[in-house]
């Protein structure tokens, strides 16, 4: 069986320093977005952030959950869970419906708002370099141990022996081992997590079990209005994608003509 590859972010270890910020940047291409990486955002060009609460930092990112909501929501499977853990996206399937935003309990996935042709962006836990046996980029480039890499089974059993064996530096609990089903992010830290911005609340059932049945009980019809509805999300944005492929054929073709 194919082990679940997680992350486990250590509260008490990190520095701050940013670089897990700068290495996700570099190794996704995604361009600056603020002179100051602790007053950045999530957003489409920026997949974590790294946050400051008093003398604590802590960071912000797809939580790669066992049974992402994301998923089960998203009408045309753009989002996907792998084998190995990372949930990712098709760029090239997603309508930009924008589903999986509203579905998510984490808050993370954003938009293209700037696109002609918008879709989802987010943390996908370096997939190609996780396939290829490599660590993530952000835990490569942590100078201080606070972002791990590694099998979750182990991340786990890490995480428990920190937190029992230094009851005084970590509140006890792992965040990530539950949470709507649990997630491939684990997080432990010196203070509760709704100090730290993490919902604290969500249910210990993956959410996905809740849609299922709410489902069970919408008449054929109005499922079948879902399909519809995305089929017109589809068709429109394939529209506006022919058209933008059209017009620049056409200035290709007049910038041809001129020389
Ligand atoms: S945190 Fe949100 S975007 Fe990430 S896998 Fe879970 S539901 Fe999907
Ligand atoms: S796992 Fe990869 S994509 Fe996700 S935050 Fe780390 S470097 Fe960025
Ligand atoms: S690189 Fe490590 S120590 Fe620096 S901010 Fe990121 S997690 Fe914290």
């Amino acid at each position: 069986m194919i082990k679940q590859k997680a992350i486990l972010f250590d509260v008490t270890l990190c520095a701050g320093c940013g670089e897990c910020y700068n290495a996700c940047k570099e190794a996704n291409h995604l361009p600056e977005t603020s002179d100051d990486f602790l007053k950045d955002h999530l957003s489409a060009n920026t997949y974590t952030v790294v946050e400051e609460y008093g003398d604590v930092y802590t960071r912000k990112m797809c939580m790669h959950c066992v049974d992402p909501t994301c998923v089960s929501v998203c009408p045309v499977g753009a989002m996907e869970k792998t084998e190995l853990g990372p949930v990712i996206y098709d760029g090239d399937k997603c309508l930009g419906c924008r589903y999986c935003m509203q579905a998510c309990p984490h808050h993370i996935p954003r938009y293209e708002w700037n696109k002609v042709n918008p879709t989802v962006k987010k943390c996908i836990m370096c997939y190609e370099r996780v396939k290829n046996g490599q660590q993530t980029a952000c835990a490569e480039a942590c100078p201080t141990g606070a972002t791990l890499f590694g099998d979750r089974d182990e991340l786990i059993k890490i995480a428990k022996e920190r937190i029992e064996s230094d009851p005084d530096t970590y509140y006890q609990k792992i965040y990530g081992l539950e949470e709507a089903g649990g997630t491939n992010v684990l997080i432990i830290s010196p203070v509760p997590f709704d100090q730290l911005g993490f919902a604290e609340n969500l249910p210990k059932d993956a959410l996905p079990t809740y849609t299922a049945k709410a489902l069970e009980k919408i008449p054929g019809v109005v499922a079948g209005g879902g399909v519809f509805l995305a089929a017109m999300y589809w068709l429109t944005k394939r529209k506006n994608q022919i058209a933008a492929e059209e017009k620049q054929n056409k200035i290709h073709s007049i910038s041809g003509d001129e020389k």
